[in-house]
């Protein structure tokens, strides 16, 4: 999956902005900014630029005559402008591809920065989830595979001391990739499972007394 710099959510707005291009009326697309600006040699200052991809755009149709014209080869200008920005430009490009594969969806980008806020919350809340017994944090960075590793074994260390067997259930339905990471889980679920006087039925999996002699959901006697 493609990952986008974190942002704080006020920088967003530029999402749910809708830009027309003015020779054509095109709905203007979100793009990655190329590393140089072909200007001045400096940046654009901004991740992403909204351009106009429409081939049939006055500017675009009308730039490849103009361009072989008075520069001898082939190509063409893109009306773009951008983001929370009223700066436009006409910007040179070599042919009908050049920016097509850097289009963006701007509700990816959302996405990925709702689920890096979510994520900070959530390694802001391990400091005192211990003295509040709330497994929220703990549970939301220890299932989200893309969260820092650093940040889940942190989280894993929780577990004994906030001592609730409902961390078990998520935890045994959740794959984990890293295996040193599981057995840390899997030894925290052990802890838990004893200082609760609960074991696991073997056969059917929930929870159970520790001394049951059968278990009440599957009814299979323990050996
Ligand atoms: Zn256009
Ligand atoms: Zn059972």
């Amino acid at each position: 999956m493609e990952t986008f710099p974190a942002m704080s959510n006020s920088s967003l707005d530029f999402l749910n902005q809708k830009l027309f291009c003015p020779h054509c009326n095109t709905q203007l697309s979100l793009c990655h900014s190329p590393p140089v600006h072909v200007g001045d040699g400096l940046g654009w200052g901004s991740e992403y630029l909204f351009i106009c991809l429409n081939n049939d755009c006055s500017l675009f149709a009308n730039g490849w005559k103009n361009i072989e014209n008075n520069y001898g080869h082939v190509g063409s200008y893109r009306y773009m402008r951008l983001p929370d920005s009223n700066e436009e430009y006409n910007m040179m490009v070599a042919g009908k591809d050049a920016f097509t594969g850097s289009v963006v969806d701007p509700e990816a980008i959302k996405n990925q920065n709702v689920r890096y806020q979510k994520q900070k919350d959530a390694i802001a809340g391990l400091d005192d989830c211990v003295e509040k017994k709330d497994l929220t944090p703990v549970l939301y960075l220890l299932l989200d595979n893309h969260a820092a590793l650093s940040d889940r074994e942190r989280a894993a260390g929780c577990l004994e001391p906030i001592n609730s067997p409902d961390c078990i259930e998520p935890l045994r339905n959740h794959e984990f990739r890293d295996s040193n990471l599981e057995q840390t889980i899997n030894m925290a679920i052990s802890s838990v499972l004893s200082a609760n006087f609960l074991k696991e039925c073997p056969y059917c999996k929930e929870l159970i007394k520790k001394r049951a002699d059968l278990c009440k959901h599957c009814n299979k006697k323990m050996e």
